[in-house]
C-alpha cells in the first residue's frame, strides 16, 4: 500500500479544499475495499450527493469520506444534522471511512466505520447559529466516534503504518 497521495492530479489547482478532495478521493479508490463483500475497487458517485462519496457495485453499500489533517481525533466535525440523522436512518445508510492526513500528503490513519456500527447516538446535534450569521438557525453535528466499541473500528493504516 503507497500512503503518499498522488500530487500530479492537483497541479494548476489553487483552492485547498479542492485539493484535499481530489486527493483523498483518489488515494481512497485505489486503496479502499467494500468491507461487506471484499470487492474493489470502489466507485465513486457524481458531487455533491448529501452523503455517500463512493458506492460498491457489487452490493449496492454506500461509502461516505470523512479527512482531516493533522491527529485522529475522537470527534469530527460534520455538516447538517437532520441531514445526517436522515441518511442514517435511511434503507441505503452509508458505511464511513476515516482518513488523517499529514502536511506531506501522506495518510496517517485510515479506518472503516462499518455501517451497523455508525448509528444516530454517536452523532452529536451542536448549537444552532446565531442571529447574525449568514445561515442563523443553522444546526451541524458532529461524529463521536470514541463510544464505537472497537470491532466497529476497521484500520487499514495506523499511525503511518498499513494493516494487513
Ligand atoms: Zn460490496
Amino acid at each position: 500500500m503507497d500512503l503518499k497521495f498522488d500530487t500530479n492530479l492537483v497541479h494548476g489547482y489553487k483552492s485547498n479544499s479542492q485539493i484535499v478532495r481530489l486527493l483523498t478521493e483518489n488515494w481512497v479508490l485505489n486503496n479502499s475495499y467494500c468491507p461487506s463483500c471484499g470487492e474493489m475497487p470502489l466507485n465513486e458517485f457524481e458531487n455533491n450527493r448529501p452523503v455517500a462519496d463512493f458506492y460498491c457495485k457489487r452490493c449496492s453499500e454506500e461509502f461516505e469520506l470523512k479527512s482531516k489533517s493533522g491527529k485522529l481525533s475522537n470527534t469530527i466535525t460534520d455538516g447538517a444534522y437532520a441531514t445526517m440523522i436522515e441518511r442514517i436512518n435511511s434503507d441505503n445508510n452509508p458505511n464511513f471511512f476515516f482518513l488523517t492526513y499529514t502536511k506531506q500528503w501522506t495518510v496517517n490513519n485510515f479506518l472503516i466505520i462499518p455501517k451497523q456500527f455508525f448509528t444516530a447516538e454517536i452523532i452529536i446535534k451542536r448549537h444552532p447559529l446565531s442571529e447574525s450569521a449568514r445561515r442563523a438557525g443553522w444546526v451541524g453535528c458532529n461524529i463521536d466516534i470514541s463510544n464505537i466499541s472497537d470491532s466497529g473500528k476497521v484500520y487499514l493504516v495506523k499511525n503511518a503504518q498499513a494493516i494487513n
